[in-house]
């Protein structure tokens, strides 16, 4: 599998293009924007995506999606049910954000789905907290993450749809993941599960073996 990582918007959030399985065929994980720069990149590489993924309904992660999708007609958005029914977000300033619901041809996605795109096996893992809707997808050894976990810390409850006991149940769930994964979240620097278990402060808690013990 290979990932390439484009950080993109203002949010600088990342999206990431897996390809590697099947012939100039490639997944999107988060069009955060400026597909312009995402369809060059993926014409250089001789790359078509096959489908979108999001992690979950911020608009942040899906504002190229609408040019990309006039680009590649038809071109699929899977993401979980319970965002793509995102009410529209008011936020401060009486500002409206757009919501997955806007986008054509969404595909609503749930929790142990498996999806085969473009050569590869994904599972879908729900893990509701930072939105109603956020999912982990596993791909091989590869651990997309979202909002939900970054490199030593988690993402916001505070918005809309946020919910500090779920996220709660979500970490621990992430925690209990067996093995080693490398985790790309979607915002900051890439880690890998076994240093979250270890350093995070947030997975800390449920992880015996865990730095703090030794701190
Ligand atoms: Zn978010
Ligand atoms: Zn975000």
């Amino acid at each position: 599998m290979e990932v390439q990582r484009l950080v993109l918007g203002i949010f600088n959030t990342n999206c990431y293009i897996i390809s590697g399985k099947s012939l100039g065929k490639c997944i999107l994980i988060d069009p955060a924007d400026d597909a312009e720069n995402i369809r060059k990149w993926l014409v250089q590489q001789n790359l078509v995506p096959e489908a979108i993924l999001l992690t979950h309904g911020h608009y942040d992660h899906f504002l190229a999606v609408p040019k990309l999708q006039a680009f590649w007609k038809e071109l699929p958005v899977y993401c979980h049910l319970l965002d793509c029914p995102m009410e529209k977000e008011e936020h401060d300033m009486g500002m409206v954000f757009p919501t997955v619901t806007a986008l054509s041809n969404v595909r609503g996605i749930e929790e142990g789905q498996k999806l085969w795109l473009a050569g590869f096996e994904i599972t879908v893992c729900h893990t509701p907290g930072h939105t109603k809707g956020s999912v982990l997808f596993l791909v091989e050894d590869g651990l997309f993450t979202g909002d939900t976990l970054f490199c030593n810390s988690i993402g916001r409850t505070d918005f809309p749809g946020g919910d500090d006991a779920q996220m709660h149940l979500s970490l621990r769930r992430i925690s209990e993941i067996k093995g080693d994964y490398n985790v790309y979240p979607g915002h900051e620097g890439l880690t890998t599960l076994s240093a979250e278990k270890k350093y995070n402060p947030y997975l800390q808690c449920f992880c015996k073996d865990s730095g703090r013990l030794y701190q």
